[in-house]
C-alpha cells in the first residue's frame, strides 16, 4: 500500500512564487497526474524562512497566482490557499500543516518539493515532527543525486531506506517519499526576474502574469506604454 492509498489525496505546493512561472504549473500538472492527487494547493509564503525575502508583496504574488491559475488550460485539481497570510511569520511549514489539519481534518498531506529545497529540510523548523505528519513528493531539480536525497532523509530518520517494490523511501513511522527523478524543468523565478529587469519578456511566464507585471511595474519592469 502506498501513501494514503484509497483516500482523498491533497498535495501542498509551498513556495515564494516571486513570480509564479510555467515550471510551477507544469510541475503541478505532472504531480497531480502521476501521484494521483485529487487536489494540489499552491501555498504562497508571506515570509519564507529559508530563502531570501520576496521582491514583491504577498498581495501581488497571490494576485499573479490567481491570474496564472485562471488562465491555465490544464488547471483542474489546482487550488490557491492563502492560509499562510493568517499564520505568524515566518511561514514555517509545520504551522501551515497543523492549520490545514484543522481545516481539512487530520490526514497525511503530500508535500511537493524541488530536490534543491529538499536538501535544506533538516534545517526546517521542527523537521522531525513535520515528517510525522506528511509524506513527500520530491521533484528533480538541478540534477541532484539520489544519494544526496537519501543522505538528507537519513539525517532525519536513520531507518529511512528505499523500497524497490514500491519505488519510494520509507522509514519509521508512516511517511513515504516519492521521487520524480526524470523531470527536468529548467526554469526559475530568479532567472525570470533577471530577464524582466533587462526588459525582456520571459517565455516561461504565463501571459496573464506578464500582463500583471507590466501593469503594476513589478521587478523593475518599465512600461514603454
Ligand atoms: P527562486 O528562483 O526565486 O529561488 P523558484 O523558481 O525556486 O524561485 P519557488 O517559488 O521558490 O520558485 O519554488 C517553490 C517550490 O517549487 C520549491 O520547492 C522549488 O524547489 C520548486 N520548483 C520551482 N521551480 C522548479 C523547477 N523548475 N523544477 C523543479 N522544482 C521547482
Amino acid at each position: 500500500m502506498t501513501v494514503s492509498e484509497g483516500q482523498y489525496r491533497i498535495g501542498l505546493f509551498g513556495g515564494t512564487f516571486d513570480p509564479v512561472h510555467k515550471g510551477h504549473l507544469l510541475l503541478a500538472r505532472l504531480v497531480l497526474d502521476r501521484c494521483r492527487l485529487n487536489t494540489l494547493l499552491f501555498i504562497p509564503a508571506p515570509q519564507p524562512p529559508h530563502k531570501r525575502q520576496p521582491l514583491v508583496s504577498f498581495g501581488h504574488r497571490a494576485a499573479m497566482l490567481t491570474a496564472a491559475l485562471a488562465d491555465w488550460p490544464e488547471r483542474h485539481g489546482m487550488e490557491l490557499s492563502l492560509i499562510e497570510a493568517s499564520l505568524p511569520a515566518p511561514s514555517y511549514t509545520i504551522n501551515t500543516v497543523e492549520a490545514l489539519r484543522q481545516q481539512y481534518g487530520p490526514q497525511r498531506f503530500l508535500l511537493v518539493i524541488g530536490a534543491d529545497s529538499l536538501l535544506d529540510l533538516p534545517q526546517w523548523h521542527r523537521a522531525p515532527e513535520l515528517l510525522n505528519l506528511i509524506s513527500l513528493i520530491v521533484v528533480q531539480r538541478d540534477a541532484i543525486e539520489r544519494e544526496a536525497i537519501e543522505k538528507t532523509l537519513r539525517t532525519l530518520d536513520p531507518h529511512c531506506a528505499w523500497n524497490e517494490e514500491l519505488q519510494l523511501w520509507q522509514g519509521t513511522g508512516e511517511y513515504a517519499v516519492e521521487f520524480l527523478a526524470d523531470v527536468e524543468l529548467p526554469v526559475s523565478s530568479s532567472a525570470i526576474r533577471e530577464d524582466l529587469l533587462q526588459g525582456r519578456s520571459p517565455d516561461m511566464l504565463p501571459a496573464a502574469v506578464l500582463a500583471y507585471i507590466k501593469r503594476h511595474h513589478l521587478y523593475g519592469w518599465l512600461s514603454q506604454a
